[in-house]
């Protein structure tokens, strides 16, 4: 179908907060109160570390402050891959951190695991399916980068298969594929925002109080955070504010607003899944430096993402940008080519949003205000899973005693800076430019990505 009808009807906002089951919003912070730990942020960052502290300290009095409503930013709207990866895949962690990456790699793994015992041990209703991740190549240079990718799983001793052509498309089956692996338990699919509501409502049942449209404007270095309405005085505070305007400074330098943008289509019919196959509904993503990611929802649409990674020069963060037509236009035209048996399929949701980038793809941590703030930001587009981790290194900082977690350098270090503006918008720029030359050229890599890669910097999502 040409793409511009198959867009005509689609809704533009995200499909997975298009729903009747969306919590009414919890009342604004009004007058002044205390609290043994104010959480600012309620995506997933922010609503982990209030839950993770009441298990840990039930008695623990816990407030919660966002700016618009649980889950309505990156937390309630991304393509629900939640992988056990602490570091944007096992690759990213080893290059950076090749000393402590079996670590990682086991962490990451607990991390999935609890994960899944929390969404069972609260009732959480998010369509939870530990499907793992099918990773496919489609051209030949990729499968030397999967190849690579399947000695280093199975050195970390990750359960990964690897198929060829036909071994792949009696998987999922697309004409474009020739090879693939398969990671069993390193990933989950999820409803992502529904994750959010459950975990919203368990934090309510814990006794947190969660007051949203609560904007936090500043915070003082005694700890007193400052709303429109109303301040709280805390003994500890927690930033899971994501990439928006942050309430420390420092946080400027480390973070880019990049955006990326996803489609959903209608519920396939019988006979459209039948005509793909995907019986085992792994999450998929292809090998290119510009990759898109898809996957089955429980009504067994197809959620269909990435490609383009967009940073808007100046780095402004605007309603305006989660609608890309440009971008749609492409990503409906890739999903015919990669699905021709689909080419009736309509979609019914198109949608973008933003995405906390650093220089090194993985969440960074830290603490200021004399150890009792504490944040992690920087999760870089795979951030479902790994914000969990984060909320336990934030509250383990907050603590004040070494843990397995915060004597890791992955937590101890800093990714370098992005340079000011307007260099940062022509470094990124290039970079991005650099990428899509490179899936055009076989793989190649130009002097500027080869130079980048010495650094150990990089451009992703
Ligand atoms: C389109 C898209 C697809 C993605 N796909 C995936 C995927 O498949 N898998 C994956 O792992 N990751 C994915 N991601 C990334 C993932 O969604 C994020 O890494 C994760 O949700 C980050 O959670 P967070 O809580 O840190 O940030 P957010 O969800 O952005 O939450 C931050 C919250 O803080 C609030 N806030 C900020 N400042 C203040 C303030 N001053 N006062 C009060 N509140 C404030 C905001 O309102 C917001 O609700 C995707 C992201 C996007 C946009």
């Amino acid at each position: 179908m040409d793409s511009c009808r198959a867009l005509s009807d689609a809704e533009r906002r995200p499909y997975w907060l298009d729903s009747p089951d969306r919590p009414e919003p919890a009342p604004r912070l009004r007058g002044d109160v205390r609290a043994d730990l104010a959480v600012v942020g309620g995506g997933f960052s922010g609503l982990w570390t209030a839950l993770l502290a009441k298990e840990r300290d039930p008695g623990r009095d816990v407030v919660l402050l966002e700016a618009g409503t649980v889950g309505w930013a990156a937390s309630g709207r991304n393509g629900g891959f939640c992988t056990a990866s602490l570091t944007h895949g096992s690759a990213n962690g080893l290059a950076r951190w090749p000393d402590e990456i079996a670590t990682l790699e086991r962490l990451g793994l607990a991390n999935l695991d609890e994960i899944e015992q929390t969404v069972k041990r609260y009732g959480i209703d998010c369509s939870f399916e530990r499907t793992g991740e099918l990773q496919v190549a489609t051209e030949p240079w990729q499968l030397d980068e999967m190849a690579a990718g399947a000695d280093l799983a199975r050195e970390l001793g990750l359960r990964l298969d690897v198929l060829d052509r036909d071994q792949v498309r009696a998987e999922v089956d697309s004409p474009t594929y020739i090879g693939g692996h398969w990671e069993r338990d390193a990933c989950a699919m999820l409803d992502p925002a529904r994750l959010a509501w459950g975990l919203r409502a368990a934090c309510l049942a814990a006794g947190v109080r969660i007051h949203e449209r609560t904007r936090v404007r500043t915070i003082t270095s005694d700890l007193r955070l400052v709303t429109g309405n109303g301040t709280v005085t805390a003994a500890a505070a927690a930033l899971g504010t994501g990439v928006f305007s942050p309430l420390l400074g420092r946080l400027r330098h480390f973070l880019v607003p990049v955006y990326d943008y996803a489609l959903m289509t209608e519920p396939l019919t019988a006979d459209q899944l039948a005509a793909v196959g995907w019986a085992n509904r792994q999450g998929v993503g292809d090998m290119a430096n510009q990759f898109h990611y898809y996957r089955l929802t429980a009504d067994n649409r197809i959620l269909w993402g990435g490609y383009d990674a967009v940073y808007y020069n100046g780095g402004l963060i605007k309603p305006e940008q989660d609608q890309r037509d440009a971008t749609f236009g492409k990503l409906a035209e890739h999903f015919y080519q990669t699905f021709p048996q689909l080419g009736e399929v309509r979609f019914s949701h198109r949608w973008g949003g933003v995405i906390d980038t650093c220089s090194r793809f993985s969440a960074f941590y830290g603490r200021a205000h004399g150890g009792r703030l504490a944040y992690a930001a920087g999760y870089t587009g795979m951030g479902v899973g790994a914000t969990r981790f984060g909320a336990n290194v934030m509250l383990d900082l907050l603590d004040g005693e070494p843990t397995e977690r915060t004597r890791l350098r992955m937590v101890r270090e800093k990714p370098v800076p992005f340079p000011p503006e307007p260099l940062r918008s022509g470094v990124i720029q290039l970079t991005r430019w650099s990428l899509a030359r490179a899936d055009a050229a076989q793989g190649r890599r130009n002097l500027w990505l080869r130079t980048l890669d010495r650094l150990g910097l990089g451009f992703d999502s």
